[in-house]
């Protein structure tokens, strides 16, 4: 038996490097992973220029008190930029984010004035205000974002407010899916008596892309060695990672052992969790193998906690881990000491606290638990029972921050 997080480190220093990059246009970005620091090729905004629809004038033409005209000598749309230079008792009209005279450091918004005629009445403000400064936002030759961030959309549009439109990002990882099993039938096709219909093929194939991999789908694998080692060995022969369910624990048909025992350097492991104990992880070749257990819960929980900071380190991210939080048990939560447990909760806010339940039924098989849960509820090894009012730690089914 070995703990989970033996097994995650385990895992983690295995892996090479990230998968090499490639240069993507930043449309094409979202989700990946930036793979070279952006730095900051210019100022942005790239000059002074105006927050409000107004008047911008020197500060030594503020009136301390009372009121002061001052002649207008110019009209500035956003876009557009004043060739001279202000001149003392002059102001000129501005539009939002036209860029600031020369001469002017101040401007008043346009509901504070009075126009007359070729001239604008202004009373005291404060110097330098409804002015945005040159690099206020991002200021040239600074690092704007690092190396491994995942790209959101907002990073999407502070890369291009620099003028940029290629970025390198990592590829993303390449992962061959595949279900084994005599019983597992293929949905949308006829079942034969004593079959089940594959779930795990398309819970694990969702994480995959959540996760920002790519999924090659290579079916279910039928229990027969011969064709089971043909697959796998397609499989790695073509993907970064396989990920296969099912077959790897001690049952008469538990095959996926054998053939790997054959093809591959392969660790099986006995892991102190509930739910889901056993895991093969090793190598064919070049590629990362990981041979999840077939109950669907089981198989999606050893997933998330052994597949996925490995696909996060492959795709080059920084964060491989979820954020966990704690939370109130509203209810007893039965645990066995010695191993770490993990409950499908529902997660709430209420009364200014985190509070949590478990979905119900806790099967490994049971994946309506998965579907009923916002998280899971994880209860270290050496925990036993939990009464209700606990702190339990939970990990909402969400993206990392
Ligand atoms: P195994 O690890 O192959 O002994 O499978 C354990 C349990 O998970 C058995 O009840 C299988 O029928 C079930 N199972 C295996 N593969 C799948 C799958 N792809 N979808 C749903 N259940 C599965
Ligand atoms: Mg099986």
């Amino acid at each position: 038996m070995i703990a989970v997080r033996e097994g995650q480190e385990h895992i983690l220093s295995r892996l090479a490097g990230p998968v090499p990059p490639e240069v993507l246009a930043v449309p094409r970005t979202l989700g990946r992973v930036l793979a070279v620091a952006v730095q900051a090729p210019l100022d942005v905004p790239p000059a002074d220029n105006s927050a409000v629809d107004g008047y911008a004038v020197g500060s030594g033409d503020i009136p301390g008190t009372g009121t002061r005209e001052l002649d207008v000598v110019g009209d500035l749309a956003a876009g557009t930029v004043f060739t001279g230079t202000l001149g003392a008792g002059q102001a000129v009209r501005i539009m939002t984010g036209a860029p600031m005279p020369a001469g002017a450091d101040t401007v008043l918004p346009q509901e504070i004035v009075e126009r007359i005629g070729a001239r604008v009445r202004i009373g005291p403000i404060g110097k330098g205000v409804n002015v945005r400064l040159r690099g206020e936002d991002v200021e040239a030759g600074g690092l704007v974002i690092e190396a491994g961030t995942v790209l959101r959309p907002q990073e999407l549009g502070l890369i291009t407010s620099l003028g940029l439109w290629q970025i390198s990002v990592h590829r993303r990882p390449r992962v061959a899916l595949l279900s084994t099993g005599d019983e597992v039938a293929e949905p949308g096709t006829p079942r034969q008596p004593g079959q089940i219909y594959d779930a795990n093929r398309f819970t694990l194939r969702g994480s995959i892309e959540q996760c920002g991999g790519q999924v090659l789908d290579l079916g279910i694998v039928p229990d027969v060695r011969d064709t089971l080692r043909a697959q796998l060995l397609e499989a790695s022969a073509m993907a970064d990672v396989v990920v296969t369910s099912g077959g790897v624990s001690v049952g008469a048909f538990d095959l996926v052992k054998d053939v790997l025992e054959e093809i591959g350097s392969i660790d099986f492991w006995q892991v102190a969790m509930q739910p889901g104990r056993p895991l093969a992880f090793g190598r064919i070749g070049d590629t990362t193998f990981f041979g999840l257990p077939g109950n669907p819960v089981a198989s999606l929980l050893a997933f998330m906690l052994f597949v996925r900071p490995a696909l996060y380190k492959l795709a080059g991210r920084r964060r491989v881990h979820h954020s966990t939080w704690q939370a109130r048990a509203t209810e007893r939560l039965p645990k066995k000491v010695g191993r770490r447990e993990f409950k499908r909760g529902v997660l709430s806010y209420r009364d200014g606290a985190w509070e949590v339940r478990s979905t119900g039924p806790q099967g490994s098989g049971i994946l309506s638990s998965m579907v009923a849960g916002n998280c899971l509820i994880v209860l270290e090894e050496d925990r036993g029972d939990v009464a209700a009012g606990e702190l339990v730690l939970v990990e909402p089914f969400a993206e990392p921050l």
